[in-house]
């Protein structure tokens, strides 16, 4: 979907730009927290973990975008239980990650810049008055001080791999609303993923193996969808096996739950992530695959 602003590399648009880096730092002040959080940084797998919607925090000159209290609790601000799913793997899986550091109704990071869903002005049902209208300014402004530092700390970090002289694997966490709209949703677990299978498909043997757990392949959403953008940026284009995981947040309300997914999930990715052969540059042998199911 085009937009008005289109800008086909926003790196470009932001990252070099004066008057954006200004505007950055404008929009963040010292009480705010930072866009990004490095977290188990001394890990040693070859594998980097990322949560773009890990945070419910907006920043102070934003007053809360004029939404309620009670709604910045909800999914439209953010993926209940995925920081915290994060930590407890990149504790068990020995790897770097990195957590964004502010809600998804401010910037979307999993979004690309000209997608007009990185600022969602309507989210499930609920108006969010401070996206209403927004120019171009506002939205560089967001990008400079959140998207782009987030993004270029995780490339960063696989940067570093790559000097060592390592292929990384890209591991995204989220999770996902037990009912949408009055539909709900029977998945405890989706595995999403698109064109390279070396992650995905082992790791869906490994979770329905599983009495009892509804395991969804690309599902609740679909790895080929094209708004995405982490895994597609980081990962697919340059080659890197990944995978990006959901799991219903009913599941993650509470930290037993919490330690019991990252348990079950390191469990199931441990054997696949210990195979060497993983770590190579993915060849594409077979045309992208049409579609997507949201
Ligand atoms: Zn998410």
């Amino acid at each position: 979907m085009a937009h008005p602003t289109d800008c086909s590399d926003p790196h470009r648009q932001t990252a070099g730009s004066e008057p954006a880096r200004a505007a950055a730092t404008a929009l963040l002040g010292p009480a705010d927290p930072p866009p990004f959080e490095l977290i188990h940084p001394q890990g040693r797998a070859p594998l980097l973990v990322v949560c773009d919607h890990a945070s419910r925090a907006f920043p102070r000159a934003l007053g809360r975008l004029g939404l309620p209290e009670e709604a910045t609790w909800r999914h439209i601000a953010w993926d209940i239980g995925a920081a915290e799913l994060t930590r407890a793997l990149c504790a068990r899986l020995d790897a770097p990650g990195v957590l964004a550091g502010y809600s998804r109704l401010v910037i979307d990071c999993n979004r690309r810049l000209e997608d007009p869903t990185c600022f969602v002005a309507l989210g499930d049902g609920q108006p969010v008055p401070g996206n209403e209208g927004l120019g171009e300014a506002e939205r560089l402004r967001r990008a400079a001080a959140i998207h782009e530092p987030y993004h270029k700390a995780i490339a960063r970090r696989l940067h570093e791999f790559h000097v060592a002289g390592v292929v990384p694997a890209l591991l995204a966490v989220h999770s996902f609303t037990p009912v949408l709209g009055r539909e709900p949703r029977p998945w405890h677990v989706g595995v999403l993923w698109d064109r390279d299978p070396r992650i995905a498909v082992p790791l869906l043997e490994r979770l329905r193996a599983e009495p009892g757990l509804v395991v969804g392949d690309n599902q609740p959403y679909s790895g080929r969808h094209p708004a995405d953008y982490t895994i597609d940026h980081h990962a697919e284009s340059a080659g890197l096996p990944h995978v990006c995981l959901e799991v219903r947040q009913d599941q993650l309300l509470a930290p037993a739950g919490i330690a019991a997914w990252a348990e079950r999930l390191a469990a199931a990715l441990g054997g696949i992530l210990a195979d060497r052969t993983l770590y190579e540059i993915w060849q594409a042998r077979e045309p992208r695959r049409e579609g997507g199911s949201r």
